[in-house]
Order: C-alpha cells, then structure tokens, then sequence
C-alpha cells in the first residue's frame, strides 16, 4: 500500500494497493527501447542493488508500481511480478507456444511452473505438469489447467503416448540439472525447450549433434 508519494510523482495515490515490479530500468537503454526492460543495462533488482527490498517500507520509483485492483487478492497479485512474467516470457515471447502444441512443464508446482501451466493452457496446448509430488499436487494442477500430472519417471512414457513417439513440442524446465537430461530427450523435432532457471544445479551436459539434429532451443 501506498504511504507517500513524491512531489513529482502522478497517478498514484497515497492508499493505493500496489505490486512492485522488482526490476529496476532506466527506459532509455537500447533493451529497454525495444520493450525488454528485464535485460537493461543499467538495471538491477530492487533489494539487490538497491536497500530495502525485504523491508517493511521502500521506497521504489513510479515505474516500478503496478495498481492491483479491488478483484485481485494481494496475495496473488505479490506472485505475478516475478512468477507470472516470467513464465509469460518463456511460454509466449521466446518459445512462441501454440494451439494443439503438446507441452512439458517441469516444477509445475513452483511459481513459474505453474503460471506455466495455466498459460499454455489458454494458448489451447496439451499441458503435461511434472512434479515429484504428482499424487499430492494432481487436483491443484488439475485445477490450473494441467491435462496430465506425472512423476519425472513416468514423463517419457505419457509424452510417447501422446505423441507416437515424437515428442512434445514444447519443454518448460526451470527444475535444471536434476531433469536437464530427461527434459531435453523428450523435445521433438523442431521443438522447444525453455528455461528461466537452475534450482537444483545449473551445470549441464550438452551433446551438440542433439541439439542440431532437428532440435531447437
Ligand atoms: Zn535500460
């Protein structure tokens, strides 16, 4: 909520409920002109080279506030600056997903994995959610649009089924290394396979001519 606002500062008002956007930009930087904000080069995150960012009060610029309307829980709104865009990203702006496309989504329960999810979705794909817990979280990611939920063990065969053995069109993976090897088998020719992260480890190994031979990334 907002406590105070500069002198300068217009459109918002003291009372607001609002979301941080936790980028910082310049808006003047060749990234920033072709709209890609997130890659500024004079940019950071908020809390990292700026102070405050875990603090009860900050103090962020305009450009950084985003309104959350009265529909909207702050709960929910507090997911979507980092979790939502960047699945957005990964799913729209860089793998380009489609209608009828069969998509993979490793860590579907995390917060990019399941806005993943939902957004693959509403584009009209096939959406099988991955996750350890696939038992525990099946109805969750049920609920959020995922038409199968398995375990990593049980991926290749469902992606087999589903596709006569091609492979799914699309791969989402911010698991990292723990399912680098599995996640890259299962992308067919011509497909995709995107990341926006490294939990469990960020050093792969990739064999060139697999990714070559009809693959993209
Ligand atoms: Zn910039």
């Amino acid at each position: 909520m907002i406590e105070e606002v500069g002198s300068n500062v217009r459109g918002v008002n003291i009372g607001d409920e609002v979301v941080i956007y936790n980028r910082l930009f310049d808006g003047t930087c060749k990234y920033c002109l072709i709209g890609h904000e997130e890659l500024c080069i004079n940019g950071g995150l908020i809390g990292i080279v700026t102070n405050g960012g875990f603090a009860e009060y900050a103090v962020v610029p305009v450009t950084n506030v985003i309104r959350v309307p009265k529909c909207v829980g702050l709960d929910e709104a507090a997911t979507l600056p980092v979790g939502a865009l960047t699945a957005w990203h990964m799913v729209f702006d860089r793998a380009g997903v489609r209608p009828g496309e069969l998509v993979v989504v490793f860590g579907a329960t995390g917060n990019v994995g399941s806005y993943a999810v939902q957004f693959t979705k509403l584009a009209g794909a096939t959406v099988i959610a991955v996750s350890r817990k696939a038992n525990k979280v099946r109805n969750a990611l049920i609920g959020l649009g995922a038409d199968y939920v398995v375990t990593p063990e049980e991926a290749q065969v469902l992606v087999n089924e589903l596709s006569n053995g091609l492979g799914a069109d699309l791969v989402v993976d911010s698991v990292g290394q723990a399912t680098w090897n599995l996640s890259f088998q299962l992308v067919a020719r011509y497909g995709r396979w995107v990341t926006a992260g490294a939990l469990t480890g960020g050093d792969v190994t990739l064999s060139l001519p697999s990714l070559y031979q009809g693959r993209s990334l």
